[in-house]
């Protein structure tokens, strides 16, 4: 991603992808799925900003790299909208360009801003100036020759990423989103081998230019005052790096016995279908059976793990299907669940600008996205629509994004972000647990709740399919790249370290023999499009316990599992304003606001998911359970 410049000047592009479990997957390369937000222009290659010598306030500093960031914003926008919705050789041009003033205008404010970084201001100056100094994912260094080396080498591994393909022995090329299909339906143990090591051949090429990115990089890092940009990623969470890194593993040790319980039962399952020698009883899991490229979400292999064999699958896509929906009646039942909570309508705008289906006409980036367009004046999200209920999540997904920028619209725009980048992420999510039976029933998209016991841990199991499977992959990634950007993984180890927080975290591994020819973490969108996943991790942990808070604050007392905060005002207050917070105050703040809690916590999982908890603990009996 060119740039997650200046997440702290925030402004701009705000542009928040999603993890892509769920996306139809990028049908080219593509400005996508970051934070992002840049800034540029023109009329800052005369700004001030690099002249820091002239004595400006740091009031005044922020006040001007505010007004101009707004004013360039409009060029910046215009160029990745194009870029992502407008494939072609000359809209990369505009937006490689457009990335590289980015991150030089970046560079120029980072620079101005340390000399501000030990003076006291006031809280509201002092917090702007840090946001601007660890802001960005990849900090451009201060030396024009690096930093267009350094855009050039982004745009050109995200370039080679989108455009991959593999091509069979039969001659038959395949892009990734054909290839993720196979992936998830084929259940044909070579196809499936075939594919996953087929797509893995899309990344060597560009292992050389990642071993160079992260030289840049670092030495951007350090220009901004970090040891490395692992130290910098660790510090945007208002405690040391150090802290944080343990918070973050204090997190996963919560959950981690709950997933153990999951990879047994589905190992199990798996051996029950590919035989004992392809699939041992004891060991990691072979990557390539869990339905998913990255073994990051197993939501696809359902049909071979569910509990209670044909018990009342809610059948929500049939259900659109039947009653015709199509993309905008989709997106518009996706707004109706937030303005049920008294949050307020989409703007006109939203409905004018979107990109809600997939044109026929042209190349477009399918990634799911949501923009921050116009300084909260005209947000949009970019998704290729198709008429089921993933989709209908993912919508629900993006709106979460959309209504953290209307809510802190009125903020500074330096104080326009999540909490924290996790926050960001959880918002939609946390809307998508309330989408209970008893929900969808009320809203007439199916005709029955059945809330049999089977029936619940039929549903429990698809969600953790999706989402306790995903935990340990959203912590390993930033386990790999800490290490990769500290030093402590050397390049020449880049693909056998990358194996072994594989095996340690989710407990899979490689079906065939891998060496440093390869590079499998490049083979992730991530990695090459330098974005930071502990958010991912982050959110997935916090969407639970921002559900158990909001559930609590609209009175409810059942099983959490079958909350749904639909209607509830009460409880849309409480998200409305942790929401309107932006990243005004550290997001210890944000999280008692709405939760009266001032750290994450993982319980909120074990609570909702107690009754697969058991469930599982009880099939796993005789099973040597771990790897
Ligand atoms: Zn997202």
């Amino acid at each position: 991603m060119l740039a997650n410049v200046v997440a702290y000047l925030a402004i701009v592009v705000l542009m928040v992808g999603c993890n892509g479990k769920q996306a139809p997957a990028d049908d080219q390369s593509g400005i996508d799925d970051a934070d992002s937000a840049m800034v540029t222009s023109a009329n800052t290659e005369q700004g001030l900003v690099s002249q820091p010598g002239l004595g400006e306030s740091a009031i005044d500093f922020v006040a001007r790299v505010e007004a101009e960031g707004i004013a360039l914003a409009k060029e910046l926008d215009a160029a990745f909208w194009v870029r992502a919705t407008h494939i072609t050789p000359d809209t990369a041009t505009i937006a490689a360009k457009a990335g590289e003033r980015g991150l030089a205008f970046e560079s120029r404010v980072v620079e101005q801003a340390k000399q501000y970084r030990d003076t006291i201001t006031d809280p509201v100056t002092d917090r702007a100036i840090e946001l601007m100094l660890r802001g960005s994912s990849a900090p451009a260094p201060n030396d024009s020759a690096l930093q267009a080396e350094l855009s050039q080498i982004m745009t050109d591994m995200e370039g080679q990423y989108g455009a991959g393909k593999y091509c069979n022995a039969q001659g038959e090329c395949r892009e990734l989103q054909e290839l993720e299909t196979i992936l998830a339906k084929s259940r044909d143990y070579d196809e499936l081998l075939d594919v996953w090591r087929g797509w893995r051949q899309v990344s060597p090429p560009y292992r050389a230019q990642y071993q160079r990115f992260v030289e840049i990089a670092n030495s951007g890092a350090r220009d901004v005052g970090y040891d490395n940009l692992a130290e910098l990623w660790q510090g945007g969470y208002d405690m040391d790096s150090a802290s944080f890194v343990e918070e973050s593993r204090r997190l996963w040790r919560q959950v981690e016995p709950f997933y153990e319980q999951l990879h047994c039962y589905v190992r199990d399952k798996l051996s029950d279908t590919y035989g004992a020698e392809k699939v041992p009883a004891t060991g990691p899991i072979p990557a390539h059976l869990l339905g998913n490229m990255w073994s990051q979400s197993w939501e696809n292999i359902y049909d071979l793990v569910e509990p209670y064999a044909g018990v009342s699958s809610l059948d929500v896509t049939a259900a659109l299907v039947d009653q015709g929906y199509d993309e905008l009646q989709m997106t518009e039942a996706a707004e109706g669940f937030f303005t049920s909570l008294g949050l307020p309508e989409l703007p006109d705008s939203f409905y004018r600008n979107s990109m809600i289906k997939k044109p026929r006409d042209r190349n477009v980036v399918c990634h799911a996205s949501a923009w921050d367009i116009g300084n909260g004046d005209d947000p949009r999200i970019k998704q290729c629509v198709e008429v089921n209920e993933e989709h209908f999540e993912t919508l629900h997904h993006e709106l979460g994004h959309i209504y953290y920028y209307l809510m802190y619209k009125d903020q500074p725009t330096v104080f326009k972000g999540g909490a924290h980048d996790g926050f960001h992420e959880a918002i939609g999510d946390t809307v998508t647990l309330s989408m209970t039976p008893a929900y969808l029933k009320a809203r007439g998209l199916i005709d029955a709740a059945d809330e049999s016991y089977e029936a619940t841990i039929n549903k429990q199991m698809k969600i953790a399919l999706t989402k306790i499977a995903f935990l340990p992959f959203g912590k390993m990634i930033d386990e790999w790249r800490w290490q990769v950007f500290s030093g402590e993984i050397a390049p020449a180890d880049y693909n056998a370290s990358w194996w072994k927080l594989r095996q340690a975290y989710q407990g899979i591994a490689p079906p065939i023999a891998r060496s440093e020819a390869d590079f499998d973490a490049g083979a992730k969108y991530h990695i090459p499009g330098n974005t930071p996943y502990t958010r991912y991790f982050l959110s997935f942990i916090m969407q639970f316990q921002f559900h158990q808070a909001l559930c609590a604050s609209a009175g409810y007392e059942g099983p959490l599992h079958e909350c749904s905060i639909y209607g509830n005002k009460v409880a849309g207050k409480k998200l409305g304003d942790m929401l309107s917070l932006g990243q005004s105050q550290p997001w210890p703040e944000a999280m008692q606001a709405m939760t009266g809690q001032r750290g994450m916590d993982g319980s909120a999982i074990i609570d909702y998911f107690a009754p697969l908890n058991s469930w599982l603990k009880d099939k796993n009996q005789g099973l040597q359970c771990g790897w």
